[in-house]
């Protein structure tokens, strides 16, 4: 696996190829989910592409982004067993050379006013100043981003058509602990405990999907957010919405695609998930 830091470097390798090019954002401390990403872009292109960089304009929350976990040696050798040909791995003046006082805005509507954009603010401008920035540099056929972030795929989608990127988005379902946690960097903050109650996250997103034929959402959704509570989270949101454009819907009946998005704090770690009903 060849480790490249600087654009310049990453396109002289790139443009010599006339390759079918698989990239794979990620922020490092690399999972499985990560993993399965790398994989579906290996059996789809020709050459593919990680890169790894700790975007700091995407955090609303300094301390978050202070805690991020960082593990770049054992990021290194699970991509490396994985197969993957490039890592890009930028320091912060590679991608943002003017600094970060200076941020460009970008126009993401709807989705930067529910959800993760109501709640954190600004999040969704960072996200998109790096993917665009990141895509820039790479200038993939296909770009790999997981369903867990349901909502970021959505504004990438919206970036990518605002933008007439030449790329396509291929979303991935998002994978699991054996208990339903859905896989993420930060679940390393928890503690055993605290990894084990929160699976009741999935358990809550099983339960109405189960239950979604016989009760109504406004139920189903205040039993969960009592059973969240209970089991010790301070939850922010928990909503149906349709799948299509996160329009938010109060009834299973008002949309084709639906989807049960959730976000919820567990021992100060921000956990986010969801599931199509
Ligand atoms: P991150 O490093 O958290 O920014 O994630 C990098 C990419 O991996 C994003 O496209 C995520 O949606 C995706 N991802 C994160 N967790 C999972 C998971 N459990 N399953 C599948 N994809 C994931």
């Amino acid at each position: 696996m060849l480790i490249v830091k600087h654009i310049k470097d990453l396109q002289k390798r790139l443009q010599s190829d006339n390759f079918t090019i698989g990239f794979v954002p990620t922020m490092g401390a690399l999972h499985q989910g990560h993993i399965s990403l790398i994989m579906q872009s290996k059996a789809e292109n020709q050459l593919t592409v990680c890169s790894i960089f700790v975007n700091p304009t995407q955090f609303n929350d300094k301390k978050d982004f202070d805690k991020y976990p960082i593990t770049i040696e054992k990021d290194i050798e699970k991509l490396s067993l994985a197969g993957t040909d490039i890592l890009f791995l930028p320091e912060l003046e590679e991608m943002y050379p003017e600094g970060l006082d200076e941020q460009k805005q970008y126009d993401i509507g709807y989705l930067d006013t529910v959800l993760d954009g109501k709640f954190r603010p600004g999040h969704f401008n960072g996200v998109s100043m790096i993917v665009h920035k990141l895509l820039n540099a790479v200038k993939p056929t296909n770009l790999y981003m997981g369903e867990k972030d349901f909502q970021q795929c959505l504004v990438v989608k919206h970036l990518i058509e605002q933008k007439k990127l030449p790329v396509h988005l291929i979303t991935c379902p998002t994978l699991r602990e054996s208990n339903g946690l859905a896989m993420s960097s930060r679940n390393t903050r928890l503690s055993d405990q605290g990894r084990v109650k929160a699976s009741t996250i999935f358990d809550c997103l099983t339960y109405i999907k189960t239950h979604q034929t016989e009760s109504e959402f406004a139920e189903l959704q205040a039993y969960c957010l009592a059973k969240l509570t209970h089991a010790g989270f301070e939850p922010e949101y928990l909503l149906l919405a349709d799948a299509d454009n996160l329009h938010l819907i109060d009834s299973f009946e008002h949309a084709n695609n639906k989807v049960v998005l959730v976000a919820a704090k567990l021992e100060g770690v921000r956990l986010i998930d969801n599931m199509r009903m």
